[in-house]
């Protein structure tokens, strides 16, 4: 095994958990190695969006993690209304159990920002006491307040676009970019929420409204998910990890998946020496870390440390969150080219403070988007049947004209959702893979069922007339949003990793990644707030370095 030059902080992973935290260590003096399991993007030739074949090529996927999935939850045939159908194939899943669709992730420098939606929300404060607000979930050990300086760096430096008066989030300083305009589509969206008596707002997104970190500003493609060609979306290739490389101390090694922590016990106290990776060749290394910082995801993080023997409590990868999400599709009569914007330009918060009164505990926050229907491939595979001339007018009738009501909301942990390993399932380096459950509480299930109800009601009031699909995670996982296998928390008995994030079990390992959230926020998109605690927990680390001097 090749054995390398020490480092003082190993980062496993480069997406929004481990950039930041890298960058801020070797700013600060210290000798920092980024262990990256996927490859390096070039922005401007990689993706496909300027290729006639774009929507049927996807994010271009050069690497991905094998993993399994575990028991499949029964479905209440009674719940017709929360199954996923479109007009084309009829119903999605024609079973009676819950179909394990996929877990959505990316492998490569900038992890799963890299075909991310540019959204970047800070969490609403309630998120952040579920226990003692609501007896569900856990209270996180730090609050809003503690966060705020944190939030308004990373917004700085990803360029956050967003409006004033974002409802019950306080902020110390205005957003560094103004909203986006409206897209056509939300302008039809806004005027139903009217007459409904709610109140659309711009959302607020990590995607450029002007010119900003020496880049234009956005085109209105609406090909986040397929990777930004322009730079414009403010994923953590283009924004921590330049500024990371920059300092002249933060080593990547691409295409290097870490399989172990070594662990060492003196003196009864467990210390990680360093980490054991494989190269693109599959050859094996060892490296050397004074600290050591997993940031690999929710899925990957417990993974590596149940394998590494890093269990000790039996917490890793218990609490695993996923995503609760819907969304219903109608043809407008009008063309509004539903296609041209930011994927989600616009968010109803309404529902976004948890109110138990509804019969759910969490809150969710309903957008108008295109629900992903931005190109003809999509209308004619999703939307359309038949063949031939007739077929090919039909889906130039409808194009443009779809308009779409997505929700997101607060998945409660529960015993039958983790990640643990399959012992028996090895991926190439011979390493037991991940072993995915996920199982739907009863409060999930009532918001979806809420959710429904008022995403069509808003349809119906916008004028749209037919619905065309609807997709739930009711009877799919299709979870874009994980957390919570590495909880965060005060007590060493109750969770994984400090309010420092840092191990209870080793105490130079951090964990600096979506996993360690408590509670999953009412349906916020985590990435900011993934950045704001890894910039935290690194300033954290460098305080008590200089406090040992
Ligand atoms: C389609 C989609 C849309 C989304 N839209 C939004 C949005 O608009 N806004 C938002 O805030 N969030 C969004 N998300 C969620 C967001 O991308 C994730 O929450 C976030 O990226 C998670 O950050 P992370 O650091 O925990 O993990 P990741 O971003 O997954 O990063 C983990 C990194 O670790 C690497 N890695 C894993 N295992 C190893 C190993 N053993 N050795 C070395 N490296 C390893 C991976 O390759 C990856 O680079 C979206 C997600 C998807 C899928
Ligand atoms: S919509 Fe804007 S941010 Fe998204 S891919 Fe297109 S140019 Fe990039």
């Amino acid at each position: 095994m090749a054995k390398e030059k020490k480092y003082d902080c190993i980062v496993i992973g480069s997406g929004p958990g481990g950039a930041p935290f890298a960058w801020r260590l070797a700013s600060k003096g210290m000798n920092v190695l980024v262990l990256e399991a996927g490859p390096r993007y070039n922005p401007y030739t990689d993706y496909p969006l300027n290729k006639n074949n774009w929507e049927l090529e996807g994010f271009p996927h050069r690497r991905k993690l094998k993993h399994v999935f575990g028991k499949r939850q029964k479905l209440d045939e009674g719940k017709k209304e929360l199954r996923s159908w479109n007009r084309a194939s009829g119903r999605l899943n024609p079973s009676n159990e819950r179909m394990y669709l996929a877990y959505h992730h990316v492998v490569g420098v900038g992890g799963s920002t890299l075909h991310f939606q540019g959204e970047a929300h800070r969490l609403h404060p309630s998120a952040f006491r579920m226990k003692s607000l609501f007896g569900v979930a856990e209270d996180w050990p730090i609050d809003y307040r503690e966060l705020e300086p944190y939030y308004t760096e990373v917004e700085r430096i990803v360029g956050v676009a967003g409006p004033e008066g974002v409802p019950s989030r306080p902020r110390s300083s205005p957003y560094p970019l103004p909203p986006h305009k409206l897209s056509f589509a939300s302008q039809v969206i806004e005027k139903a929420c009217k007459k409904l008596g709610l109140e659309l707002i711009p959302n607020t997104v990590a995607i450029l409204s002007r010119p900003y970190r020496d880049t234009p500003p956005c085109n209105y493609c609406n090909g986040c998910q397929w990777g930004c060609p322009r730079k414009d979306k403010g994923s953590v290739d283009v924004t921590f990890i330049p500024l990371a490389e920059k300092t002249g101390r933060c080593t990547i090694v691409t295409d290097a998946f870490a399989g172990r922590i070594e662990v060492e016990k003196k003196d009864g106290v467990k210390r990680a020496r360093g980490v054991v990776y494989y190269d693109r060749d599959g050859k094996e290394h060892f490296v050397e870390g004074s600290y050591v910082a997993c940031a690999c995801g929710a899925v990957e993080t417990p993974r590596l440390l149940i394998n590494s023997g890093i269990n000790e409590n039996g917490l890793v990868g218990k609490n695993f969150m996923e995503t609760v999400f819907y969304l219903v599709v109608a043809f407008h009569p009008k063309r509004l080219d539903s296609y041209r914007g930011i994927p989600i330009d616009s968010v109803i918060w309404k529902w976004n403070e948890p109110n138990p009164e509804l019969g759910f505990k969490g809150g969710f926050r309903l957008y108008p988007t295109a629900g992903s229907a931005v190109g003809p491939v999509s209308y004619a595979l999703r939307f359309h049947n038949g063949w031939g001339e007739k077929f090919v007018k039909e889906v130039e009738r409808w194009f443009g004209h779809a308009i779409a009501i997505g929700g997101i909301g607060e998945f409660l942990p529960n015993e039958e959702t983790f990640v643990t390993v399959k012992e028996d399932t090895k991926d190439e380096f011979g390493l037991p893979v991940a072993l995915i459950q996920s199982t739907l509480g009863e409060s999930e299930i009532r918001m979806l069922e809420f959710m429904s109800k008022r995403a069509k009601e808003i349809l119906e009031a916008s004028g749209a007339e037919e619905v065309v699909e609807e997709f739930s995670s009711y009877d799919f996982f299709s979870a874009t949003h994980v957390f919570g296998t590495c909880r965060m928390g005060k007590d060493p008995e109750t969770s994984v990793v400090g309010a420092d994030l840092r191990s209870h079990e080793v105490r130079n390992l951090l964990i600096t990644d979506a996993s360690v959230f408590p509670s999953s926020g009412g349906g916020d998109a985590p990435s900011l707030t993934i950045e704001a605690l890894s910039l935290r927990a690194a300033d954290l680390l460098l305080k008590s370095l200089k406090k040992e001097g």
